[in-house]
This record gives C-alpha cells, sequence and structure tokens, in this order.
C-alpha cells in the first residue's frame, strides 16, 4: 500500500496580497478546497489516481474564477477554445484535445482520446465531432460568459496584446461587486492561470491532468503547452506533473517531461527535481509553476511568480490551500 496523495493548482502569476480583497481571496479559497476535497475523497475510497485526477480537475473547470470549462478566458474573436490533456502513468498513455469548443469538461474528452482512440491529440473540429459521437457533455456559448473574461479582452484588444488569464482582472460580475479602479492585478503584470491535478494512489499509481482556455487574445489557432504531453502535463512510474504559466516557455523547457527525466536519469528527489525544471524555466525567462507528485506520495509546488493558487492534501489527511508566494 502506498501514501495517496494529491495536488492541485489554478495558475500561477502576479498575485499579491496588498491586491486582494478578502471576498476574492475566500472565494478563491472555496474553489480549491471544494476540488481537494472531491479529489481526496475519491482517493481515499479507493479510487485510481486517474479518476481521482479526472474528477479534481472537473471540480476546477466547473469554478468560474480559473481559466478552464466555465472560467474560460476569451480568444481575440471573442470565442472560447478550450486545451485539456490527461496522462495515467501506470499505463503511460495519454490524450489530450486542443481548440475544442463549448465542451463543458475538456479534461473528460481528454480521457475519451486516451481510451477510445489510437490517438494522443485531437484538435478543433474533428475534436468536437468525436465528443459528440461519444456524447460527451456541451454547453451553449452563454455558459462560458463570464463578465471579467469579456473584460480582460476588451483591455487587452486595447492594448494590442496576448495576455495571460489573471491580467487586468476587474471582476465585476455575480458573485464580487469590485470597483474597476480596485483592479486586482495591474494589466503590466504578468499572470497566468489554468488548472490541474496531480495524484498518488494506494498502489502507487500516478497520474497527472491540465486543462485550460490559453491566453487572453489568442488568435491564430494558438496552443499552449497544457494539452501537450512533456510541456505542460506528464504522468509515468515516477512522477506526474501539471504546469501553468506562459505555455511557449513551457513548451520550450519540455518542463513537465524535464521533472521526470531529472529524477530518472539524473536519481534527484521529486523536490530537487522540479526546483531545478522551475530555475530551468527561469533562465529562458519563462514564469509561472508546476505540481508534482511521485510514488511515494510526496508532493511539490514550486514557482517562480509571486503566486500560486495552490492545494494539496497530506498523507494524514491534512488540507492546505495557499496562494502568496513567501
Ligand atoms: N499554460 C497555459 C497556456 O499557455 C496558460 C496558463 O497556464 O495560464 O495556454
Amino acid at each position: 500500500m502506498s501514501k495517496i496523495a494529491l495536488a492541485i493548482h489554478g495558475g500561477a502569476g502576479t498575485i499579491l496580497r496588498s491586491r486582494m480583497t478578502p471576498a476574492l481571496e475566500a472565494e478563491y479559497r472555496s474553489g480549491l478546497e471544494t476540488a481537494l476535497k472531491t479529489g481526496w475523497s475519491a482517493l481515499e475510497s479507493g479510487a485510481a489516481a486517474l479518476d481521482a485526477v479526472e474528477t479534481t480537475v472537473r471540480a476546477l473547470e466547473d469554478f468560474p474564477l480559473f481559466n478552464a470549462g466555465k472560467g474560460a478566458v476569451f480568444t481575440h474573436e471573442g470565442e472560447v477554445e478550450l486545451d485539456a490533456a490527461i496522462m495515467d502513468g501506470s499505463t503511460k498513455r495519454a490524450g489530450g484535445v486542443t481548440f475544442v469548443k463549448n465542451i463543458r469538461n475538456p479534461i473528460s474528452l481528454a480521457r475519451l482520446v486516451m481510451e477510445q482512440t489510437e490517438h494522443a491529440l485531437l484538435a478543433g473540429e474533428g475534436a468536437n465531432q468525436f465528443a459528440e459521437q461519444m456524447g460527451v457533455e456541451t454547453a451553449p456559448d452563454e455558459y462560458f460568459f463570464t463578465e471579467h473574461r469579456w473584460l480582460q479582452l476588451q483591455e487587452a484588444l486595447a492594448a494590442g496584446r496576448v495576455q495571460l488569464d489573471h491580467t487586468g482582472t476587474p471582476i465585476s460580475d455575480s458573485n464580487f461587486q469590485i470597483e474597476r479602479e480596485s483592479r486586482i492585478w495591474d494589466l503590466g503584470s504578468k499572470p497566468m492561470g489554468t488548472v490541474g491535478a496531480v495524484a498518488c494512489d494506494v498502489q502507487g499509481h500516478l497520474a497527472a491532468g491540465t486543462s485550460t482556455g490559453g491566453m487572453t487574445n489568442k488568435r491564430f489557432g494558438r496552443v499552449g503547452d497544457s494539452a501537450l504531453i512533456g510541456a505542460g502535463t506528464f504522468a509515468d512510474d515516477v512522477c506526474a506533473v501539471s504546469c501553468t504559466g506562459h505555455g511557449e516557455d513551457f513548451m520550450l523547457g519540455v518542463t513537465a517531461y524535464d521533472v521526470a527525466a531529472r529524477m530518472r536519469y539524473a536519481g534527484q528527489s521529486l523536490k530537487e527535481a522540479a526546483q531545478a525544471s522551475i530555475d530551468q524555466l527561469t533562465t529562458i525567462d519563462g514564469e509561472g509553476g508546476l505540481i508534482a507528485v511521485d510514488s511515494e506520495g510526496n508532493v511539490t509546488l514550486p514557482f517562480n511568480s509571486e503566486g500560486m493558487y495552490r492545494g494539496f492534501v497530506d498523507s494524514g489527511g491534512n488540507l492546505t490551500v495557499q496562494i502568496y508566494g513567501v
């Protein structure tokens, strides 16, 4: 019997205590806690790491403040294009989708790609056709509309820039009445988003999953790291990793796989390997973070940005949720 473990993220970036309101912080914490509890109760009742990861990421996708599923950012054209990937470390099989539309929980579609096709990554219309064939739950455009994401797009369009998802977010829709002036993050900052989960089950099997709307104002079919196995998501029998940050940097760093390679070939511990991969990212001016777990149930959550929405449950069942850096 192995020690079960679970870690999650909801994005990394310029997340400063001084710019957070108590109401907003409480909302973020509750989103993270809900997801952790969902995944942990699955693991405790003997679920496979893969199932725990899927169910945890689904909870994060349904939470409107994170850039995945319901809370996804808008493209240049004002649409929502979603990417996700899941990997089962015990079989070393993976599935991903990119550029899909109107899929309520892309992580589950990614799992179907892994289990029901001979492919590892499906894109665009073809992926949506596959979703239809599989009877995957879809949602109308309105489901994905959140006012703060729409305002972000207007700001990004005005500034002529592609920006990460927490950037310039004057949240003013249903839950929060925050004045535009008291914006949570500056436009000049470089925060990131995306959600992910990694788990170790009672058998010591590992799994990782990541889901995102990508970057605000993205265009020309831009695809980030999240759905790319080895870049934003990876799991084998050594570790499971999910990344968040500026996707192009994680693609260049092949960051998720880099953690596993350091452990396998250089004999580094999970913590050393994950920190070294983030340090490596820093050398190419990459910014963000990752969550990782090994087959002994150790977890680590390093990042080089000011903060990262994150949480984990230790082997004693103690739940920790954190947002800021030290
Ligand atoms: N990595 C994601 C992407 O580049 C964005 C993020 O983590 O916020 O698509």
